[in-house]
């Protein structure tokens, strides 16, 4: 049986990269190298079979001196201690990156939600949020949708939060969660907010390298919200989505796949598999793809010593958290692909859980014009900030914006020292 490689050795090889190239403080290093605080519960959930399964769920707050802890929840078979803990540091180096004020916290429930019931998942969600609620709170720790959750999960999050604190704590208290659904304090664009991300980044790539994104060929790894909201974003720009696998499997059509009809096939089919306009495919001919452009949008390490030999694409747009293993990566670059790194690339949905965490605040409710502006302005502003420093230091996007991140947060460690 393959090994599994820890998720969390591999953010802390990035961590030691960056900080060795930029000379980061080895005592800010240090701190840095491990988590605040790590929550494990495990509880009990009736199905409506009547029987009594038990959960494992987590929620780990690597670091909070930039500002609250921030960092989705997700519900999948692989979650375990050290993805949590992983996915909990990109948080951190990806607020910093964005310049927002959040820490970097991330959760999740050790299941597939696709075999329980809605009323099933309701249950598991409610009591989950129950047993965290004293280590969640709108000005503490906020979570969000990750993978194999989303808007409704969020409504569930407030509601039990709500009903967990004593009512003279109520006030306002809409901001403990975003990505919640618009009439439960939503806001506009914040569903769509990584996928759109994803193409702000995309286009900018393209100015930076001259390149026309009319007619450009893609592939995507993972339908999802990021996944389908990518692809969806980059039709007007009349990019051509040659290949998709998902969880179901892989299809590919050379003329082109349309990504409206896949996704209200997706929406209905729980996936990929049996779109009846592209072909099947098997995992290794979806990564032998050649094209301009892959996105990789589902779960971590999938650019491996294995796959990255695979790639035909000139860049690698990291719509996922972790798609690419320290040695996917060395190959990536000998092979002169270009990444954009998934602590930039993905970061449209934080930048916009923040702004829907602000509107909630100051009792708000912003346009779509107003939310994608701000969001175009932030993140455009972070891949400059990214890619100067890569020039600056001579070294990788991923690296670069690393240091753009480490040199936030020891600055603040600096200003404010170590208690006592
Ligand atoms: P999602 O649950 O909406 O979709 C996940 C997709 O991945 C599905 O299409 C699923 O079929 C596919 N998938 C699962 N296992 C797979 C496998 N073994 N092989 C191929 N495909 C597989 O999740 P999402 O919210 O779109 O998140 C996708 C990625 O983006 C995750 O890494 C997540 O951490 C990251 N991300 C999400 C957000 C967000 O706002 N939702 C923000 C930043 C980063």
């Amino acid at each position: 049986m393959e090994k599994k490689i820890s998720l969390y050795a591999s953010v802390n090889k990035q961590l030691e990269k960056a900080a060795g190239i930029m000379g980061l403080d080895p005592d800010i290093q240090a701190i840095l190298s491990k988590s605040t605080n790590e929550v494990r519960i495990n509880f009990p959930v009736k199905m409506d079979d009547g029987r009594i399964e038990m959960f494992s769920g987590y929620r780990v707050q690597h670091n909070d001196i930039l500002g609250p802890y921030k960092g989705g929840l997700r519900f999948n078979p692989s979650v375990d201690i050290d993805e949590v803990r992983a996915l909990a540091a990109w948080m951190t180096w990806k607020c910093a990156l964005s310049h927002i004020p959040y820490g970097g916290a991330k959760g999740g429930i050790q299941m597939d939600p696709g075999h329980y019931s809605i009323k099933e998942l309701e249950h598991i969600t409610r009591r989950f949020t129950y047993a965290i609620a004293n280590n969640i709170g709108p000005e503490y720790d906020i979570p969000a949708p990750d993978m194999g959750t989303n808007a409704q999960i969020m409504a569930w999050i407030l509601d039990t939060y709500l009903s967990s604190i004593p009512p003279h704590e109520r006030k306002n208290c809409l901001h403990v969660v975003t990505g919640k659904p618009l009439a439960s304090g939503g806001s506009v664009g914040r569903t769509k907010a990584t996928g759109q991300g994803v193409v702000y980044c995309i286009q900018e790539w393209a100015k930076m390298r001259k390149f026309r994104l009319n007619k450009a060929t893609y592939t995507i790894q993972g339908f999802g919200n990021v996944g389908s909201w990518a692809a969806r974003l980059l039709k007007p720009q009349k990019a051509v989505l040659l290949a998709v696998e998902d969880a179901t499997g892989a299809i590919a059509c050379a003329s082109g796949i349309d990504p409206d009809q896949l996704a209200v096939y997706v929406e209905k089919n729980n996936g990929v598999k049996g779109y009846p306009r592209a072909k099947a495919i098997d995992r290794e001919t979806f990564f032998r793809t050649k094209a301009d452009i892959f996105i990789p949008a589902a779960l971590e390490s999938q650019i491996t010593e294995h796959t990255a030999p695979l790639l035909n694409v000139k860049i690698v747009a990291e719509g996922a958290n972790g798609p690419t293993d320290p040695v996917g990566d060395s190959i990536l670059q000998k092979r002169k692909i270009e990444i954009i790194p998934d602590i930039l690339c993905n970061s449209g949905g934080v930048i916009v859980s923040y702004f829907e965490w602000l509107q909630n605040k100051r009792s708000e409710s912003w346009d779509l014009e107003e939310v994608d502006g701000k969001l175009y302005k932030r993140i455009t502003a972070s891949f400059k900030e990214t890619y100067e420093t890569a020039q600056k230091y001579k070294t990788d996007a991923r690296t670069a914006a690393y240091i753009v991140a480490l040199s936030s947060l020891e600055k603040a460690y600096k200003e404010r020292g170590i208690f006592p």
